[in-house]
């Protein structure tokens, strides 16, 4: 008889494991053993869980890049043990989180799914069970002794998506987030569908790395009618500033106000990286396509094509600590590491 597959559930906190505090009435995090009690249907799956917790679980909005590091551990100390790793994660910063460990997890040959959920888990209506079975079941698929997902995906309400393709995009429907612009992975009905062709193709036999210590001296500059002159010279001057994520209007375009362009190109003299992604929730940036982003193209600002702010900024992070060379910095950007963007 074949061996059961062997999940590790790491529990970082979030809704799913929240619990009203008598005296404020807000939701705050909860000891992860009385999660694991409210889930008696765990013990059905055919397959052995085992789990970890942060010693302090957090909500989601407390995440930062000290914490993927400890998740990073946490697959990495236990990646020859599991046959795949499920992350209960807050939903409201899911997105950047599945995006960061897309990259920190170089060559991953197993499945890292982020789940969490809108209700928490003692709710009546909770929406956190069906997300966590199914993000364990999901985990656990295999064919030929091999895990059928070797990437880090998010699953929300009865869909798997790539997750650095993901962005949060309703606080209150179950259904909080969408992948605009790359099709979901798998589909949960009263089958599983699973779209293997969609799936990250693992170059086989590369050895399992792990970057940690991401660069957080970046910064994501929404662009908005009325943005003006001083607010972004105090932006290109902040100290150690190496990187910044502007989100421009349609197919990456900008202002021609030459106190604009002046700037961006002092930025790019003092060694800034500046990546165009549109501000729009689907499509692509295409520099060049409008005389309002003309400019930007002839500065060789880095065009984001139709990758989220998430997993742009989180890319930033991890490129600049992996000291990219400035003269390839923007090619690497612009080509697909992770499936982030096509
Ligand atoms: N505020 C919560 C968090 O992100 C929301 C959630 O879990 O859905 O931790």
């Amino acid at each position: 008889m074949p061996s059961k597959t062997k999940i590790l559930l790491i529990y970082t906190g979030g809704t799913i494991g929240m619990m009203k505090d008598f005296e404020t009435g807000a939701l705050k995090a909860f000891n992860f053993s009385k999660l694991l009690q409210r889930i008696p249907e765990l013990k059905l799956l055919d397959c052995s869980i085992e789990t970890v917790s942060f010693e302090h679980p957090i909500d989601s909005s407390n995440i930062n890049p000290e914490m993927w590091d400890q998740i990073a551990t946490m697959v990495e100390a236990n990646y020859e043990i599991y046959d795949g790793f499920v992350i209960l994660h807050g939903s409201d910063t899911m997105s950047y989180s599945a995006s960061a460990l897309s990259f920190m997890l170089e060559n991953l040959a197993k499945p890292v799914i982020f789940t969490g959920s809108q209700l928490p888990i003692g709710d009546l209506r909770t929406d956190a069970k069906e997300n966590l079975i199914t993000a364990i079941q999901i985990a656990s698929l295999q064919a030929k002794n091999k895990p059928v997902i070797q990437e880090v995906g998010l699953y929300f309400e009865y869909k798997l998506y790539r997750g650095n393709r993901t962005t949060k995009i309703n606080a209150e429907h179950f259904n909080a987030f969408t992948s605009p612009n790359y099709p979901a992975l798998a589909e949960s009905g009263v089958h599983l569908k699973v779209e293997n062709h969609l799936f990250l193709q693992q170059k086989t036999g590369k050895k399992f790395i792990v970057h940690k210590n991401l660069d957080n001296n970046v910064f994501v500059l929404k662009l908005f009618p009325g943005f003006n002159e001083g607010a972004m010279h105090a932006i290109i001057n902040i100290p150690n500033l190496k990187g910044m994520v502007i989100e421009t209007y349609g197919a990456g375009n900008a202002p021609t106000d030459s106190w604009f362009i002046v700037a961006l190109q002092m930025a790019i003299n003092k060694g800034l990286h500046i990546v165009n992604v549109t501000q729009c929730s689907g499509g692509s940036v295409n520099m060049g396509q409008y005389e309002t982003s003309t400019e930007l193209k002839k500065l060789g600002i880095i065009s984001g094509k139709d990758i989220t702010t998430e997993a742009a900024i989180t890319k930033l992070m991890y490129m600049l600590a992996q000291n990219v060379a400035p003269s390839s910095f923007k090619t690497i950007f612009e080509t697909s590491l992770r499936g982030e963007l096509s």
